[in-house]
């Protein structure tokens, strides 16, 4: 059953998103050669404490960590650990927290100084797909076409895979709601948007072909071909017939451009979704 907010709770999640937004923040000022995502994890940990919520994926189905650290070719659900971080590294930061009793979830890749053009462009475009998803996410539109355009711009334009067994979804709550938001699928077809829809919007996108295993962790997706994944997220409400990000990549990429160890070139955050 799908749980349709009020503008009160929508308000609330937009609190709790906007903690994400600032604590993966956070995580852009460090990110460094050197450091381990052992050490970020517990950033992010004392971040979202200090902030008066809790991190919504820790325990969650027994998940150990308050992110999800996911490097080059893991896709999503990447395990903390000693390893350190190199050069030329894409990690995807996805994190969430559940603040009044409000989650919020959103997500990032970033990219480790250099890294080869066609793996800027995976970034890109994922991030792309991202907002041409959320324009999408109108009253009177269904889900199927967000999940096309995700998949129009990132497949059928750039050849890349789009991960089939992994899905955005409701948010609010609960980290995980009806319904699923695939990221592939076709237009016209699944449930009709209304306001007070709240969802959480994620390509996961893979440079090589779509397909991905369970690491040995039981949790780590990983493509199966080795090639990086990338991997991009807001949450957002359906009000007034049309989408309102909750999250925000501001902060984000602020940090992210100040930080001279990070590689940047991606949309920016308030880049007119029209002129994409
Ligand atoms: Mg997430
Ligand atoms: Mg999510």
């Amino acid at each position: 059953m799908i749980y349709y907010k009020t503008h009160d709770e929508i308000e609330q999640i937009r609190k709790s998103n906007l903690l994400v937004s600032a604590c993966i923040a956070e995580l852009a000022k460090i990110i460094k050669p050197g450091i381990t995502t052992m050490q970020l994890d517990q950033v992010a940990e004392t971040f979202i404490r200090d902030h008066g919520a809790e991190p919504a994926f820790k325990g969650y189905k027994g998940f150990p960590y308050t992110c999800c650290l996911s490097v080059n070719a893991a896709v999503v659900h990447g395990f903390a650990t000693d390893d350190e971080l190199k050069e030329g590294d894409i990690i995807s930061v996805d994190t969430g927290v559940v603040l009044n009793g409000f989650v919020g979830d959103s997500a990032y890749t970033f990219a480790l100084g250099e890294i080869p053009n066609e793996v800027q462009q995976l970034l890109r475009v994922t991030k792309e797909s991202l907002y041409l998803g959320i324009k999408k996410a109108t009253v009177g539109n269904r889900i199927g076409d967000i999940a096309w355009a995700i998949q129009e711009h990132t497949e059928k334009k750039h050849g890349y895979g789009v991960v089939r067994e992994l899905t955005g979804h409701g948010v609010g709550k609960k980290l995980h709601e009806e319904p699923e938001v695939p990221n592939y699928g076709k237009r016209g077809s699944g449930i009709k948007l209304q306001d007070g829809l709240v969802i959480a919007i994620e390509p996961m996108i893979n440079l090589g072909k779509k397909d991905v295993f369970c690491a040995d962790d039981g949790w780590t997706i990983v493509t199966s071909d080795g090639k990086p994944s990338a991997h991009f997220e807001h949450s957002i409400a359906v009000r007034k017939g049309k989408a309102d990000i909750l999250s925000s990549f501001k902060p984000i990429e602020e940090a992210e451009r100040l930080n001279p160890n990070l590689f940047s070139a991606n949309v920016p955050a308030d880049a007119p979704v029209a002129a994409l």
